[in-house]
């Protein structure tokens, strides 16, 4: 098999006393779609956190594209290919839809796009396009419905090319509509080649576009490995699917 484009190896990350992470194994290759589930405080946006840089590891190692990203600081990271987006939306409220994107623009680390005004104009608009908000891009951030500064939150990550995206549940608070949205927008950024790494406590929607599945309890990697066959694991269904188990089977 390829060489993975994520490896993140005995990944450790302790709070004081606290252990969010213990020893935690994830490998994402090239093209898939990588869902993570668990309970709450299970340690899932602390795995992000520390793939993204937002946080140190206590101990462990990670690999992005064969590069060790294990001590860079976020700001290195988000130029190197990798983005990511927050459980809570974060937007500059007081900006415009248009001028959010354009600030990913010159910190995502896509040189073209940082300084070349015409490429960054135009890749503007193509991602505003690609997430929906091609009607609203003089809006105010501030005024977006949570749907809208989700959207916006993968336009800002979009503008850079990342190769790997990573989402920190894109359709948590969303009704069946918004989720069917980003669903199909999440099935089209893959078939164009990128690689996505998704948190999501909507089981039948991660289910239905997620390869492999990666699922924590208690900070420990409990399964990795297809995600039809976590329906089948009975420590999983015994940690978190519980009797949804059955239904999601179906
Ligand atoms: P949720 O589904 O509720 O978002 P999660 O699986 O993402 O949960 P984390 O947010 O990673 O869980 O939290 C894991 C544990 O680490 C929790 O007990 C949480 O309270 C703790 N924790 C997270 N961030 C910090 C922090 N900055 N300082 C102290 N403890 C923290």
């Amino acid at each position: 098999m390829d060489d993975p484009t994520l490896k993140c190896s005995e990944v450790t990350k302790a709070y004081g006393g606290l252990v969010a992470l213990d020893r935690g194994d994830l490998e994402v290759h090239a093209g898939e779609i990588f869902g993570i589930i668990g309970p709450n405080g299970a340690g899932k946006t602390t795995l992000f956190d520390v793939i993204s840089g937002v946080s140190t590891t206590s101990s462990g190692t990670l690999v992005f594209e064969g590069r060790d990203i294990t001590r860079l600081p976020a700001s290195r990271i988000a130029t190197s290919g990798l983005q990511r987006t927050f459980q809570t939306p974060v937007t500059f409220p007081d900006l415009s839809v248009r001028d959010n994107v354009l600030v990913g623009g010159y910190f995502g680390g896509n040189n073209s796009v940082a300084h070349d005004s015409e490429l960054r104009t135009e890749k503007i608009e193509e991602v505003l396009g690609l997430c929906g908000l091609e009607d609203v891009g003089s809006k105010i951030a501030g005024q977006l419905p949570v749907i809208g500064r989700k959207q916006l939150m993968i336009a800002t990550a979009l503008v850079s090319d990342p190769r790997l995206l990573m989402l920190d549940e894109p359709m948590g608070g969303l009704n069946a509509e918004e989720r069917q949205f980003i669903l199909d927008l999440l099935r089209d950024l893959n078939s164009s080649g990128m690689t996505l790494l998704i948190i999501e406590h909507v089981m039948s929607a991660l289910l239905s576009i997620a390869d492999k599945l990666l699922i924590l309890d208690y900070g420990r990697v409990i399964f990795e490995g297809r995600a039809k066959e976590a329906l089948e694991d009975a420590k999983v269904v015994q940690a978190y699917l519980g009797v949804e188990a059955e239904s999601l089977r179906n």
